[in-house]
């Protein structure tokens, strides 16, 4: 039997339990889900005021770009708040039927993937934050949530153990220390978690980076009336070293299109118009150009460069003081353009939920370390994933990763198996699986995937796209004809840091 926290000094016996997420991102939203099964008060705080509205604000620059939620996050989203779906729709998230939710555009040309029968939405991330801090509101009277809060650091306890938050109420009123059992860091990719545990004596924290370069310049549409619904999105890859172009486009709510446009490597996009539209243009695949040619733009092009992608090894640390995790992208920030940061934070949520059954609502010793070491498992794979692509770019800079042979033959595999799933529509289903999180990426090294592709080669077929672009001829043909709007509303060049 192991030592029940509760008959420590300072933990919960004969009191209320209390934690207290730092951040209210994807992250610290789902983290907070999960505690309030678990803890008589859970408390939000952020350093940002919430809009009253499905709105950018200033803490999460990155949602002015588009941000694909993978269907695995979609469906623990979904496990997690029962019935979002229909709040989605209540708020504009228009459904499509028998369409393809994501059309990948690979280097080799559209994957034919299976329409989805079922009625799917796409929405953006402002919307889907929004509807998840309301929910957890008026759902749950124990959360609470502290709007224009610093966390400046961690407070501790007699016996080292982490025992609340120093916090600064940016309207200059209210205690500056946060009492709690558990302190959940959720405070995205500028968390101070390495510099907070350094002053308590834990560190340094073990880390791996790679300096992709990515830049992303972004802006919606209003989605012309009729447009085909032969998709819900479409995301048109680049690919090392020649094309270092990327687009995505995503069919959000209230008709609007929100399309973003990547570079790798340092060649951001334009943030002017006709340099965003040309940009467009030279993607290996006209439908994005066709699709924004005809759309009327509603906000300025804003422009973002994504800092270091880097994995925090809090798991390696061999001390680690009780009371305190970290997850979401403070633990793990990828390079976005792989789309995975949402879904991996709802699943860090899951690992939060079985570290917390597991542990008796965390009330027993070796619950952090265990959900940390069970959190470096889960951003395992998505690292390896997205980190196999970024080091195929040359020059780009990387610390602790270092690629392994095994790496180089998995790279050619796939790019082996993509000429292939271009002709096949079961290889090309199996690899969206795979991208969406739905399966393991051994599924692309299994027996069965092996014969496929060899059967394609043998046919001759391999690298010859059955499609040419990602919307059949007669649509595409129809946007070609369409005229372009008249008025083009000035652009307000914005780049955000
Ligand atoms: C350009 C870009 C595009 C992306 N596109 C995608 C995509 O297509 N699909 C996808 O799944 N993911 C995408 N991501 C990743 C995604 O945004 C994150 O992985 C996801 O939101 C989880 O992040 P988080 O909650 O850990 O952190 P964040 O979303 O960054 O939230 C952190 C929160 O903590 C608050 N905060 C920070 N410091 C403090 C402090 N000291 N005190 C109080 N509050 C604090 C901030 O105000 C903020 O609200 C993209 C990221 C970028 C940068």
């Amino acid at each position: 039997m192991r030592e029940s926290r509760l008959a420590r000094p300072g933990y919960g016996l004969g009191r209320d339990r209390r934690a207290v997420v730092i951040g209210s991102g994807l992250a610290g939203l789902l983290a907070a889900r999960v505690l309030l099964d678990h803890f008589d008060q859970v408390t939000i705080l952020d350093r940002d005021r919430f809009p009253d509205a499905p709105e950018h604000r200033k803490g999460v620059p990155q949602s002015y770009h588009a941000h694909g939620l993978l269907l695995h996050g979609r469906d623990i989203i979904e496990q997690l708040f029962p019935d979002i779906d229909t709040e989605l729709r209540a708020h504009g998230a228009s459904p499509a039927r028998d369409s393809v939710p994501l059309q990948v555009v690979c280097p080799f040309g559209p994957l034919p993937i299976t329409p989805m029968p079922d009625e799917f939405i796409m929405y953006s991330r402002v919307l889907l934050e929004f509807l998840l801090r309301q929910r957890l509101t008026r759902d749950y009277p124990h959360l609470q949530v502290l709007p224009e809060v610093d966390a400046l650091g961690l407070l501790t306890g007699a016996g080292g153990q982490v025992s609340g938050v120093r916090v600064r109420h940016r309207n200059g009123s209210g205690p500056d220390t946060l009492e709690s059992d558990l302190v959940v860091d959720a405070s995205g990719r500028g968390s101070k978690a390495p510099e907070w545990l350094a002053t308590l004596g834990y560190g340094p924290v073990p880390e791996q980076s790679i300096t992709s370069g990515i830049g992303y310049a972004s802006r919606f549409y209003a989605k012309p009336e009729g447009f085909p619904r032969y998709w819900t999105g479409v995301v048109i890859n680049g690919r090392s070293p020649h094309n270092r172009r990327a687009g995505l486009i995503l069919d959000v709510e209230r008709g609007q299109w929100h399309v973003t446009l990547g570079g790798f490597a340092n060649a951001a996009p334009p943030l002017d118009e006709t340099g965003f539209l040309q940009w467009a243009r030279d993607l290996p695949d006209p439908t994005i150009y066709e699709a924004i040619r005809i759309a009327r733009p509603l906000t300025p092009i804003r422009g973002f460069r994504t800092p270091t992608n880097r994995l925090r090894h809090f798991d390696r640390l061999p001390g680690w003081p009780t009371g305190f995790v970290v997850t979401g992208d403070a633990v793990c920030a990828f390079n976005p353009i792989y789309g995975q940061g949402m879904t991996v934070a709802a699943t860090d949520a899951l690992v939060l939920r079985t570290c917390l059954r597991h542990y008796a609502a965390g009330t027993e010793p070796g619950f952090e370390r265990a959900f940390q070491r069970r959190l470096a498992t889960n951003v395992a794979i998505p690292w390896f994933v997205a980190s196999m692509e970024d080091l195929r770019w040359p020059g780009v800079e990387h610390h602790g990763t270092t690629p392994q042979l095994g790496t180089t033959m998995a790279r050619r595999w796939i790019d082996l198996m993509l000429r292939a799933a271009v002709r096949n529509r079961h290889l090309a289903d199996k690899y969206v699986d795979v991208i969406m999180m739905n399966a393991h990426p051994r599924v692309l090294f299994s027996p069965g995937v092996i014969a496929r592709v060899l059967t394609v080669a043998v046919s001759g077929k391999i690298g010859i796209p059955s499609q040419e672009f990602a919307l059949p001829d007669p649509a595409l043909a129809a946007l070609r004809d369409a005229p372009t709007p008249s008025s083009q509303p000035v652009s307000l060049v914005q780049r955000t840091p």
